[in-house]
Parts: C-alpha cells; sequence; structure tokens
C-alpha cells in the first residue's frame, strides 16, 4: 500500500470525524503522545503510523525480507491460500501495536472508531465488494469481552462506505485458543479447524470481504475463506486493520 494515501486521511479527518471524537472518553489529549488534542490521535501521530507498504497481494505479507521482484510472497507461491487479496491498513508495529490491544481489550471504543474509520479511507479504494462478513467470535468469548471488535471495525466501514455488512452470515462453533498463543503455524491451523459454520450466504454474494483486527499467519481467515468458498462464494478477499 503506497504511503501516498496518508496525507487525504489526515485532510479528512479535520472536516469529517474530529467532531465525533472530540468528546469521547479522554480525547482531551491525544491517547499516544499525551499533547492536547480534540481527536483521539494527533494528526502528528496519525501521519506517523505504521502505513503498510510493499505486501503480498494474497495475504499482505511484508515483501521488504524476500529477496524477489514477485508480488507474492514464499508462503503463497508454495501453496495459494482460499482468499484473492488481503488489504492491510498497518504494519503491526508500535504504536499500532498499542492502538488494537486498547481497542481490543481496554473497550476504549474511540480508538476502535477510529481504526474503523482509517480503515474505511483506505478501503474504500478497493473493488467494491458485495458484502462485509466480520470473522465471529464464539459466544463465550463475546460475553467476556462484551463486543466483537471485528463487528465494530466493520460498523465504520459500512457507515462510510455504505457496503452492506452482515453479522449472522457465520458462526464460531469451537471456543478456540488466542491464536497469538500459539508458536507454531501448523498448531494455528489446528487450532481453527472447523471453528465455523457458514448460517446463510446469498446467492448474489459473488464477492465477500471477511473483516479482521489483527491477520498473523492466515489460518483464521484461511479457515473461514475456505468455508464461504465451500458454501458457493466465487470471491473472498480479506480486509484487516494491521498486519503482523
Ligand atoms: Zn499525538
Ligand atoms: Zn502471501
Amino acid at each position: 500500500m503506497s504511503c501516498t494515501k496518508i496525507p487525504n486521511i489526515i485532510s479528512l479527518s479535520s472536516t469529517h470525524w474530529l467532531s465525533s471524537f472530540t468528546h469521547w472518553l479522554f480525547p482531551q489529549s491525544c491517547f499516544l503522545c499525551g499533547d492536547i488534542s480534540t481527536q483521539v490521535v494527533c494528526t502528528a501521530c496519525l501521519a506517523d503510523l505504521p502505513y503498510q507498504n510493499a505486501a503480498c497481494i494474497y495475504c499482505a505479507k511484508p515483501l521488504k525480507s524476500e529477496k524477489t521482484n514477485s508480488e507474492i510472497c514464499y508462503q503463497c507461491r508454495k501453496e495459494l491460500p482460499p482468499y484473492t487479496h488481503t488489504q492491510a491498513l498497518f504494519s503491526y508495529t508500535y504504536p499500532v501495536s498499542t492502538l488494537i490491544p486498547a481497542a481490543k481489550f481496554q473497550q476504549n471504543l474511540a480508538v476502535l472508531n477510529l481504526l474503523g474509520y482509517l480503515m474505511a479511507q483506505f478501503m474504500i479504494l478497493e473493488p467494491r465488494p458485495d458484502v462485509l462478513i466480520p470473522v465471529p467470535l464464539h459466544p463465550k468469548r463475546l460475553r467476556q469481552r462484551g463486543y466483537n471488535q471485528s463487528l465494530e471495525l466493520a460498523k465504520c466501514i459500512t457507515k462510510e462506505t455504505g457496503i452492506p455488512l452482515d453479522n449472522k452470515a457465520c458462526k464460531r462453533i469451537k471456543n478456540t485458543a488466542p491464536q497469538t498463543s500459539l508458536t507454531s503455524s501448523q498448531q494455528r491451523q489446528d487450532n481453527v479447524k472447523c471453528a465455523f459454520q457458514i448460517i446463510n450466504i446469498k446467492p448474489h454474494w459473488q464477492h465477500i470481504i471477511l473483516i479482521d483486527d489483527v491477520m498473523t499467519t492466515g489460518s483464521t481467515v484461511k479457515e473461514l475463506a475456505l468455508e464461504f468458498k465451500k458454501a458457493g462464494a466465487k470471491r473472498v478477499d480479506v480486509w484487516c486493520c494491521a498486519r503482523r
């Protein structure tokens, strides 16, 4: 993803969402630097966020470490994933590695809404899909956390882009261990095996987008994309807030 898109977000930020975040929680100072700010994250900190650069077109893995001119990473060249394209807004490095846990575990809805808004501004440049499907949480995890962060991100994108959202199309039927607690990619794949069930897929859904907060190895979205493909979806892509 090119960094040339960043100024658009910042200029939009001053005219559009400034007021909506102004009085949320503790918006009188920037969440990151502590300077006085009418936004949850000040304009200077927004410009410094680690927007993702060159990445694999399939899985959004950063390509800088690979000595190749290919747009496809080694792993995807070895075995193509069931999703066609992944768009990640950020690399999962500081300070995004601080913002996302705040949005996910500390109930900081101002940060969560900001991330969703920023995702919408980037993703609106992508080919328009038929529906957004947030990666579901298991009901037990949902009760513990109080909300599904992927659903909240998807709601922001729907609000900004008008792309329909469906939160009932699939469910998580296995209460899996957190993927971050597992070390190998095989463990992560086994962990999410048969974790999802498709409830309803509409005939006009030719192009589905899975919304996730953080993508690490891609095992979760791979499993969910496979289920949607089996259920008849022609194309499944992934939009995530950050890629590890
Ligand atoms: Zn700041
Ligand atoms: Zn890849």
